[in-house]
């Protein structure tokens, strides 16, 4: 069993232990929850105060070119494609997520003629399924959903788009993308990975496994702030090909030539639709790019050990106690949480949430732990399981005002 010093030796011996002070986190909190809503680095509250009051304030209209807000979408895309195995001019910044696999899906839909079948598996997080629910209805195609283990059984000369989300919201398994990639191109079909719970968090290469479109999200592990714009991956090889359906002004060749009819960019900028939210933007490039400052490969490395050690205080400080472990034991098949259940999930986590160990809940049973590396210390790991072991050894949970619903658990 480890030790409270031998985890504050792990402390001592982490050399990432430095970027945590770059992050505005409060005292005494132990934030388990970036993989939902990253924590302020301080020079983005700083960013955007500039953004505001300069670039904004006193730049007005002239920023767009002065303050390279033009061509942030696709410097900050660039950016997120080193974190992704992608190349420059393959990724952009633009709207949300369910918006950004609505484009994809639909521009598959439309580059498989004879395929009518949008295929998933069930457990994928809802908006992927009811994106294509919606698609679905507006194209006249289909859409299938089916448990992981027939996913594969599955493809065959219907199927145009396989859509999955790489690393699991709920028990973060991450799938094998290089080997459903292949099989799924083996069949014809074309794949669309969504990598909201990847990006900053696990190893992808998407230029390696030949991905078709990818898509992501900026508020998690990327610490972009909430509602942070999304990103769209598209290979070079497709840009030219993949229609752009959501064929706003900002994603024409020649915007500001005003022509009354739509001709798409040549390039990833035909998934622009309207105007993007600078604000919001100059935020995520903060969170971006001070994750690029760590290496990536060390940022994992820890990651895993510091979920291991996480698992294995649960194992030995909470025996009994009904929990069990509902993520993968295997370091290389996990992502960035760890997820425990519990039948009394909800209210042990407000009750924690009481005690300043912030994480999640996703129902019926499920406890969520994010681990993120850049902000995150062994001893955190520690404190969590203590204050864990003390709401249930109290009961705490028990109380009423902790098993009252509020509407974002
Ligand atoms: C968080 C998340 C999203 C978020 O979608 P938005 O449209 O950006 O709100 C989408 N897909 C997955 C798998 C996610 O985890």
């Amino acid at each position: 069993m480890t030790t409270p010093a031998q985890v504050q030796a792990m402390d001592e011996a982490d050399a990432l232990a430095g970027f945590r002070e770059r992050f505005h986190l409060p005292r005494g909190l132990v934030y388990l929850d970036g993989n939902s809503l990253g924590p302020l680095p301080i020079r983005t509250q700083e960013r955007i105060a500039r953004v505001a009051a300069q670039e904004w304030g006193d730049g007005l209209i002239n920023s767009w070119e002065s303050a390279g807000w033009i061509d942030a979408p696709s410097r900050i895309g660039d950016k997120i494609a080193r974190l992704i195995g992608a190349g420059s001019g393959e990724v952009l910044v633009a709207d949300s997520t369910s918006i950004n696999l609505f484009k994809c899906l639909a521009a598959a839909l439309a580059m498989q003629p004879g395929r009518t079948v949008m295929l998933s598996e069930s457990g994928n997080f809802p908006t992927d399924l009811y994106m294509m629910q919606g698609l679905a209805g507006l194209t006249g195609t289909r859409y299938e959903v089916v448990p992981a283990d027939r996913l594969l059984g599955r493809l065959d000369e219907s199927i145009a788009v396989l859509t999955l989300t790489h690393v699991n919201y709920r028990s973060a398994a991450i799938h094998d993308l290089a080997a459903i990639t292949r099989a799924a191109h083996d069949a014809g079909a074309l794949v669309a990975w969504d990598l909201s719970h990847s990006v900053g968090s696990v190893p992808v290469d998407l230029e390696s496994a030949g991905v078709d479109f990818a898509v992501g999200c900026g508020y998690k592990f990327l610490n972009g702030g909430p509602g942070a714009p999304a990103f769209v991956y598209v290979a070079r090889r497709h840009q030219a090909l993949a229609p752009a359906v959501l064929s706003g002004w900002l994603g024409h060749r020649e915007p500001f030539a005003f022509d009354e009819t739509y001709q798409p960019d040549p390039g990833i900028g035909r998934f622009r639709c309207g105007t993007p939210p600078i604000l919001s933007l100059m935020a995520l490039e903060e969170g971006v790019d001070l994750l690029l400052e760590a290496d990536q490969a060390a940022l994992r490395r820890k990651q895993s050990a510091l979920s291991r050690l996480f698992i294995e205080l649960v194992d030995s400080h909470c025996e009994g106690l009904g929990f069990t472990l509902a993520s993968p034991r295997e370091d290389e098949r996990r992502g960035g949480h760890v997820s425990l259940r519990h039948p009394h999930g909800f209210a042990i986590m407000q009750a924690l949430k009481a005690r300043g160990v912030i994480g999640d809940f996703r129902g019926p049973d499920i406890l969520r732990f994010g681990i993120a590396p850049l902000y995150l210390s062994f001893g955190d790991m520690y404190e969590a399981v203590t204050r864990l072991v003390n709401v249930m050894r109290e009961a705490e949970w028990r109380r009423p005002e902790f098993n009252r619903r509020a509407s974002v658990t």
